[in-house]
């Protein structure tokens, strides 16, 4: 093999490793991103409130709530949550985290 070969053999090779590379990249930004970021988009339909009394407790954290923290309601079911708690719950599963409703 002349040194000429070897060489373009060497520039094949590198073209070859970027084509894959561009492609496992477009691979990730088109599957990977979107599955993992996908939830409590514009999807989820919420009502936000701020909780001033009445008793009761997130079920999420087991936590009572607390005056003048943020709460929010499912439109699906009208069940209620921790805002933190239930952004964090949808980020793994499309469903009420008291009556499995469907909330996606
Ligand atoms: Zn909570
Ligand atoms: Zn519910």
């Amino acid at each position: 093999m002349s040194e000429e070969d070897f060489r373009t053999l060497c520039i094949l090779f590198v073209l070859i490793c970027v084509v894959v590379l561009m492609f496992l990249f477009s691979f990730y930004e088109l599957c990977v991103v979107p599955c993992c970021e996908r939830r409590l988009s514009d999807d989820v339909q919420i009502v936000l409130e701020t909780y001033n009394g009445g008793g009761g407790g997130c079920v999420i954290c087991q936590e009572e709530y607390k005056d003048g923290e943020d709460k929010a309601a499912l439109i699906a079911c009208n069940h209620k949550f921790h805002t933190v708690c239930v952004a964090t719950w949808l980020m793994n599963n499309d469903t009420c985290p008291l009556c499995r409703t469907y909330v996606v």
